[in-house]
Formats: structure tokens, sequence, C-alpha cells
């Protein structure tokens, strides 16, 4: 009876309340050559190995002045050059101004920055426009003002992306402790299932799952370890779990619905899973299974950090559902796992387009296909529902880049409306 499945949010804290168990353990920390570290998480804080800037760094090019003197409008000798690259000159006489680039040292006794476009130069002289005024610190920012010596600048947990890389450039670090990534067992289900090479006889359809969630894991900072696929019967499934247990994380899909080959649930239990749900009122996804199987410790595991429970997603085959409960309930344990401090899925605010009908049911959160185009500043993107078939229309999904959130409660969503978006 669906009434007595958790709601999205009672079965997302379910999910939540064993990532902060998992997320208990520190995974292994391997060392990365910066270039590679994309996707990676820090496993150690990254700190400032001197001031940040090193040095008063002008913001502009133009001229280094005392503000009092520029400010009265007093025709300043201009003094000397410095070029950014060169130390810091100085100190600046009294009457006088310094000619300086973007990015240089502002010379000692300085204390504002004029604007080139804000003066007028003539035989050596630079004077402030009448028009304009200086204060005291203008275009420039003070040594150390962004971060000190030994400032912890990001904590451990990190996911580095661009701008951490270049952060950790700046600090002097050619290579970065990151956390090991780790290993997504994934292991597809079904008799009718052919691998991609193969063409696909009457009744047959090629894996496509296999190959999304190998993609998915990898882009939540997992390393995706693809089994072969087990045909429905039990003995296969079996011998799959037996092998699986070495993962970190084990993403199944099919055979978690109520069909007479759906089997997974059956081997799970055999095998001594504990169940956290086996369903959620959700839309599409809602056979969808989460428990954990108990291990021995392995001290000789390839992640020595890892736990002993192993943490098992079943997910519902169609590959639209796949695609979704992974990043609702898949993607947060494997952030965990991670040792990323950014976890849960990633929800945002849209407005709905409008030319929206009634897209609700009773009962159940659904996650829909939709299209979000990002518009003007200060406006929120714009979404709409993609046309589909139902959770098997992958090409429905491939032509989405977010899915609607449409919440359980049966109002009928009015064009224009807010609404949550989950994004990839
Ligand atoms: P199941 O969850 O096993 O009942 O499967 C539901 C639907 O998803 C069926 O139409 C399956 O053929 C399809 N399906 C299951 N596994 C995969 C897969 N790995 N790739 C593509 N489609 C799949
Ligand atoms: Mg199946």
């Amino acid at each position: 009876m669906s009434s007595t499945l958790p709601s999205y949010e009672q079965a997302a804290a379910l999910v939540a309340a064993c990532a902060v168990q998992l997320s208990q353990v520190q995974p292994a920390i391997e060392r990365v050559e910066l270039g590679r570290t994309t996707g990676r998480v820090l496993a150690r804080p990254l700190s400032a190995d001197r001031d940040q800037p090193p040095f008063a760094r002008s913001t502009r090019d133009g001229f280094a002045c005392r503000a009092v003197e520029a400010s009265a409008h007093l025709s300043l000798v201009i003094a000397g050059t410095t070029r950014a690259g060169e130390p810091p000159a100085g100190p600046l006489p009294p009457g006088a101004a310094w000619e300086i680039m973007t990015g240089a040292p502002v010379p000692l006794g300085a204390d504002a920055v004029l604007m080139l476009e804000h003066v007028e130069t003539s035989n050596g002289h630079v004077r402030l426009l009448p028009s304009r005024t200086v204060e005291e610190g203008e275009n420039i920012v003070a040594q150390g003002a962004q971060a000190r010596q030994g400032e912890e600048l990001l904590p451990a947990g990190t996911a580095i992306a661009a701008a951490q890389v270049a952060l950790a450039a700046s600090c002097g670090h050619s290579a970065l402790e990151v956390f090991a990534r780790p290993r997504v067992a994934i292991l597809t289900t079904g008799d009718e299932l052919v691998p991609i090479k193969f063409s696909p006889a009457s009744g047959q359809i090629r894996n496509s799952n296999g190959p999304m969630l190998a993609a998915m894991v990898v882009a939540a900072g997992g390393e995706p370890w693809v089994l072969p696929t087990a045909t429905d019967n039990a003995e296969a499934l079996d011998a799959a779990l037996a092998q699986a247990v070495e993962a970190d994380l084990l993403l199944i899909t099919g055979g978690v619905s109520a069909g007479k080959f759906d089997l997974v649930e059956p081997a799970l239990a055999r095998a001594g899973a504990r169940f956290h749900f086996t369903g959620v009122r959700i839309q599409p996804g809602k056979p969808t299974v989460f428990g954990e199987l108990p291990r021995q410790a392995n001290p000789a595991s390839r992640t020595p950090g890892a736990t002993n429970i192993l943490p098992i997603f079943g997910l519902p085959g169609n590959p639209v559902s796949s695609a979704a409960t992974f990043l609702l309930f898949a993607a947060p344990v494997l952030a965990a796992l991670a040792g990323s401090r950014d976890s849960g899925p990633r929800f945002a605010l849209a407005r709905l387009a409008p030319t929206i009908d009634r897209h609700t049911k009773a009962g159940l959160t659904r996650f829909l296909p939709a299209s979000c185009t990002f518009g003007a500043a200060g406006q929120l993107p714009e979404v709409t529902f993609v046309p589909w078939q139902g959770s098997g229309d992958l090409a429905a999904m491939a032509r989405s880049n977010c899915f609607l959130v449409v919440p359980e409660d049966p109002h009928r969503l009015q064009p224009g409306e807010i609404v949550r978006i989950l994004l990839p």
C-alpha cells in the first residue's frame, strides 16, 4: 500500500542519517597532481603560504599618491614608474605621484591610486580632475587583506573545481592530498538486456543504465565499477552480490518492482541486508530500495577507511527512474563516502513557464524531466516540462536538463508559479 510507504522527505531523511554515519569514517588519502584534481575532494585544509595579496596591490593603471594631496587637486610630480612584477618602490616623496600598473606593488608612503581616466598629466606632473575625488585606500588591496599567511583558505572536504585549482596554484601547490574516490559497483539486472555492441534480438534492449550510472558516478566523484549484467534468476543475483561486497557503494538497477521476475529484494534479503526503505511515495522511482549489507571489515580493502557496511540502492530499471533516484538518494551517500562536505540533492527555484497544465498525482511527489532556461540577471530561471512517454523515455530525458518537482499535495500548478527543480 503506497500510503504506508515513506514520503520523499521521510526517505531523504533516512538517506541523510546514513550519510552522516558513513561520513564519520575518513576515506583514504592520495596525492594527486593539481591538473587532475577537478572533481576530487580536499583531504587537508588549504592554507595561505604567504599573505594574499603578498604586497599592497594596485587594482588600476594610474598614479599612486597620498589621498590628501591628490584630493586638494595639487599638481604632483611623477617621481617614477612601477610595473607589475617589480618590487615596491618608495618611499614616495611629499608632493609626488608614482606611475603604476594594475597588479603592481604600491610604493611605500602612497595610500591611494588615481585612475588614469580621472587625471590630467602634463610636463611630468599629474593632477586629479576637478570633478573627481579620491579617498585613502582607493584602488589598493592592502597586503594580507584577502588572507594572512598560514590562514585556512579552504577546509578539508571541499570539492575541487576550477576556482579551488587556481587558489591551490596561487599557494604553490603543484599537487594536492585528496580523498580516494569511493568505488561504486553498478549491477544492472534484466533478461532483456544486451551490451551496447550487441545487436538486440526481438524483445531485447541495450543496457543503457550501466553507462548512464557510470557517468553519474564519475560526475558525483566516485569510481564506477560496472559489473556484468545479471539475469533475472536467484543464482545469478546471489553470485553478483557476492562479488559486489568489495565495493564502497552498490547500485542495482531493475528487478525491484512487484513483478514475477523482480528478484532483487529477496536476493538482498538472502545476503543479509537490512532495509531502510523498500519503496517511496515518488514518481518515477516508487519501487526504490535502500538498505545495507553487513560485511567483514577487510584490512586489505582497497579503501582502508571502508566501513563494515555496504550501502545499497535498488533503483527501478526504467532509465528516467534510475536517473532521478540516483540524484535524489544515491548521490548524497556517494558524497558522504567521498568525504565531501557538499552533499544532498541540488534543488533550486524556478518559475513555471506559462504553458503548463496539471501534472500532479495525489499522494506522490513527482520528478518530471524538464527544461530550464537561465534568463536575465535578477530573474528566476524559467522551467517547462519536456513532453515524455513515461519513465522509459530516454530521449525525453536527454532533452531535459533538470527534473521539475511536483509536490505531493494535489494542487494544480499554475503558469508563472515558483517551483522547485532538481539539478543534475
Ligand atoms: P524493471 O525495473 O526490471 O522492472 O525494469 C523496468 C523497465 O526498465 C523495463 O522496461 C526494462 O527493460 C527497463 N530496464 C531495466 N534495466 C535497464 C537497463 N539497464 N537499461 C535500460 N533499460 C532497462
Ligand atoms: Mg527487470
